[in-house]
């Protein structure tokens, strides 16, 4: 309703707009983006200065160092295959080799849009030998110039927790089989390491070590963190539903006889209406373009978006009460899911670092959909 109004009113101002009286699909993304703007004064460039790059590194670094004991060394030993690659000897508390860790951030030509985080080799135990992972993220920030260095956008630095938040999973996996080690989870389990580390991008404690500015080494202020928490819970409720939808769609082809469904449209629809709030468009289909689950390895699984969600917000909980560097916690959570890879059901696992199943309250909370 905010965003129809909002919609009506910028279009009933501008000469070219014909007057809005219902939003449609097609409207949404346009209107959201300007509202945002307005609601939040917060843009890419008043953040950048404050995440030059090397900074934020060296902030995932540190949060790995307080949350698990683990030092990053920069190496020149370590065979690469491009020099733009950074190198490093990860090291235990107790200074014995952790793993290697490859940062890839930089786009070069042939290189593949997006961002990842892939393991060279995976740890595995072998005539009682500890084999050590080769972990590697790979990020497309932009390369710094002679004068102006790499500053991220603020969706780029949760992009490397992200990563970072994989990589931890690879390099602090203990288990005996390489095909069970670090990431090698089922596939509803495997965002929880990358997506908790998100989090730390968005507390002052954290920000502090790191969202410094590039010229004046001045901290982050705190109206800006405020305005990104509030920016990020932008529109969360259109959001859930979105993503609610898709995971039942998905859900609804895999989940009954698809011989028995005739009519593709009609059977979206009946999925659909049930989050909707814009009118259909009787010539979209959404199912056939549905990239995900038919052929992007989500078949039966595109709601393990929300529900990484829901576990990533429900296991950070435990580092907001007990503080979000608290080592017993952090231990607590190596120990008992980031070490333990796929080797037991994930949902034993999570009970045993929570004490509990995870419940839905503190998504809702983050979210904003519920005070
Ligand atoms: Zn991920």
């Amino acid at each position: 309703m905010e965003l129809q109004n909002f919609a009506i009113a910028a279009a009933s101002k501008s000469e070219i707009s014909k007057p809005i009286t219902q939003l449609q699909k097609w409207d949404a993304a346009y209107y959201a983006e300007k509202l945002k703007k307005q609601l939040f004064e917060l843009d890419d460039e008043l953040l950048k200065p404050y995440f030059k790059l090397e900074n934020v590194i060296h902030g995932a670094f540190e949060v790995a160092n307080r949350l698990f004991g683990l030092s990053f060394e920069k190496s020149t030993q370590v065979d690469k295959y491009h020099e733009d690659v950074m190198t490093y000897e990860v090291k235990n508390e107790d200074g014995s080799l952790n793993s290697i860790f490859y940062a890839d951030f930089f786009p070069r030509k042939g290189k593949r849009n997006g961002a990842w985080m892939t393991s060279f080799k995976s740890q595995y135990i072998e005539n009682d030998k500890n084999e050590r992972p080769h972990v590697s993220i790979v990020c497309n920030f932009t390369k710094p110039t002679n004068t102006k260095p790499s500053l991220l956008t603020f969706n780029e630095v949760t992009t490397l927790f992200h990563e970072f938040g994989h990589a931890l999973h690879g390099m602090l996996a203990n288990t005996h089989y390489r095909s069970l080690s670090g990431t090698s989870v089922y596939w509803d389990f495997v965002e929880l390491p990358s997506q908790i580390l998100e989090n730390w991008c968005y507390e002052k404690e954290a920000l502090e070590i790191f969202a410094r500015h590039y010229e004046t080494d001045e901290v982050i202020p705190l109206e800006y963190i405020e305005k990104i928490k509030k920016a990020a819970n932008f529109q969360e409720g259109l959001q859930t539903l979105r993503q609610l939808s898709f995971g039942m769609l998905d859900m609804s082809w895999h989940g009954i006889n698809p011989s028995d469904i005739t009519d593709v449209k009609a059977h979206e629809r009946t999925i659909f209406e049930k989050t909707d709030l814009y009118p259909d468009v009787a010539t979209s289909c959404m199912s056939t373009a549905f990239g995900h689950i038919f052929q992007g390895g989500y078949s039966a699984g595109y709601y393990s978006y929300k529900w990484a969600e829901v576990l990533d917000a429900d296991a950070f909980e435990v580092f907001k009460e007990k503080g979000i560097f608290d080592r017993s916690t952090a231990t607590s959570f190596k120990n008992h899911i980031l070490s333990k890879g796929g080797t037991e059901n994930p949902m034993l696992l999570y009970k045993r670092f929570r004490g509990s199943e995870p419940k839905i309250d503190a998504l809702l909370k983050r979210a904003g959909l519920v005070t």
